[in-house]
């Protein structure tokens, strides 16, 4: 049998950042109690008109333009009908052609070192439907319509990836820039960040795509994975069995890690989109997207170039830019203190693995910030603090968000940096030890590291070896 490859495109959906819905003005908050958070418009009654978001609108066009796409001046929506109980008006306000955003891509850093395009094919504004609940032992099942409305993004790649690895590499560099420029929350487990899956596999090499099995509404990075690799599985089985690929839309059994036939998957045709007659056409003033442009940070690639031009290790550039909020973090820390090598490597090494240790969302969370850490990067790189204590007493500050100056001084762990007071404890060491000192003199170079161990022991290991060494030498040959 032919070797086959697996050709992978994504599609996820993106909640907007917005106070209220899509159409309407009712609150997008999460948790309500069900059917509060609604209107005429989002319910769907007859004679009710929609009134577009503008903050929405200039969400989805900034999501373009972080992501390099043309933002179209002119885009516009469309109906897509189907029926569903969660559905009031009996079709999704989306846009079909044009939409808001088309093309675009992504960069990723791969495991092995190598950097992968991912296209995107476009980007449109839809709005999401309502809820089912499913009261399993009543047999009953209410609809709550309060998340009917709420703005979404759809964003569509191309079929560029190759494996369950890429895919999940990819949304994750997704949902970092999106939550990084405030398009999203991207609360995953709230829903705001979800996935469908469309893959296929194709004989190694050929530009023909096999028959594609559409995976429904993933919403965590290890489904994804998951499924994908169950999926790839499945359909070599078939292959390796002759029997044929369906095209249908599959639904991830996360409980049993396998996917299982919802229906056989369908066109735009079957939608009867036609053009919303309750929306005017979106236009986007070629002003209001250059003022887009201005307001948005660096992109990853921008900040990556920034951060190598500081001298940082491209590991440690990454990680920062990449993890959301600890650039915003090093770049206050390093304008505190401009130590961005030091600074880095402390992240890198002791608050990075703290936040995670301590299971913190957001690295906003802790309490020792960006000031307290160049305050210890100031201290290690004037000498005053050395690699040893920093690290073990890091934890302790970390959880107390302690002044490092402060508490470190006050443990007696600082070293001493004023020459003088070296100078009064040489001077004393060179009285208790006239013989070395006087061997030193003639030349005996090792008696030193003998008269700086004395040097330590005196300063209770607060003098910085390096400099009694110097200051001995001054010393003695006086
Ligand atoms: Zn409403």
């Amino acid at each position: 049998m032919e070797k086959m490859e697996p050709v992978i495109g994504l599609e996820i959906h993106a909640q907007l950042k917005t106070r209220t819905k899509l159409f309407c003005s009712c609150p997008t908050e999460f948790g309500a109690e069900p059917n509060t958070n609604i209107c005429e418009v989002c319910t769907g009654q007859p004679g009710a008109l929609p009134r577009m978001n503008g903050e929405a609108l200039r969400l989805a066009a900034t999501a373009g333009l972080a992501l390099g796409s043309r933002v179209n001046a002119t885009s516009l929506f469309s109906r897509k009908n189907y029926f569903y109980p969660d559905l009031p008006n009996g079709f999704q306000t989306s846009q079909l052609d044009p939409p808001i955003c088309e093309g675009g891509s992504l960069e990723l850093g791969l495991e092995d070192g190598t950097v992968k395009t991912v296209r995107l094919n476009r980007i449109h504004m839809e709005d999401d439907a309502g809820k089912c609940l499913h009261d399993e032992r009543g047999g009953v099942t209410f609809v709550d319509l309060n998340r009917a409305g709420t703005p979404l993004i759809e964003i569509v790649t191309e079929p560029d990836i190759a494996s369950a690895k890429e895919a999940v590499a990819f949304l994750k560099a997704l949902h970092s820039l999106l939550v990084r420029i405030g398009v999203t929350t991207g609360r995953m487990e709230e829903g705001e960040f979800r996935c469908d899956v469309n893959i296929s596999l194709k004989p190694v090499g050929s530009a023909k795509l096999g028959v594609r099995g559409e995976i429904k509404n993933l919403n965590s990075f290890r489904f994804v994975g998951q499924a994908i690799e169950y999926e790839i599985q499945r359909q070599t089985g078939l292959y390796e069995q002759g029997l044929p690929v369906l095209q249908e839309t599959l639904h991830f059994d996360s409980a049993k890690g396998e996917t299982r036939s919802l229906r056989s998957k369908e066109e735009a045709h079957d939608y009867r989109y036609f053009p919303q007659p309750d929306l005017p056409p979106v236009r986007i003033p070629p002003e209001w997207l250059a003022d887009i442009g201005k307001g948005l940070p660096e992109t990853l690639p921008e900040s990556l170039a920034r951060l190598g031009a500081l001298g940082l290790k491209e590991a440690q550039a990454s990680l920062i830019a990449e993890r959301p909020g600890a650039l915003a973090f090093f770049d206050k820390a390093v304008e505190a203190y401009p130590g961005p090598k030091r600074i880095a490597s402390l992240m890198e090494e002791l608050f990075l693995p703290a936040c995670q240790k301590a299971g913190m969302a957001g690295i906003t969370d802790a309490a020792f910030g960006p000031i307290m850490l160049s305050k210890l990067a100031k201290l290690m790189d004037d000498g005053s603090v050395g690699r040893r204590v920093a690290k073990e007493q890091f934890a302790e500050m970390f959880a107390s968000g302690a002044d490092p100056e402060v508490f470190l001084k006050d443990k007696g762990l600082t070293q001493l940096q004023d020459a003088g007071a070296i100078e009064g404890i040489i001077r004393e060491v060179l009285q208790r030890h006239p013989k070395e000192a006087q061997s030193f003199k003639d030349g005996e170079e090792k008696v030193l590291s003998f008269l700086v161990g004395q040097v330590m022991k005196l300063s209770s290991g607060r003098a910085d070896p390096r400099k009694a060494g110097e200051l001995l030498r001054e010393i003695i040959n006086k």
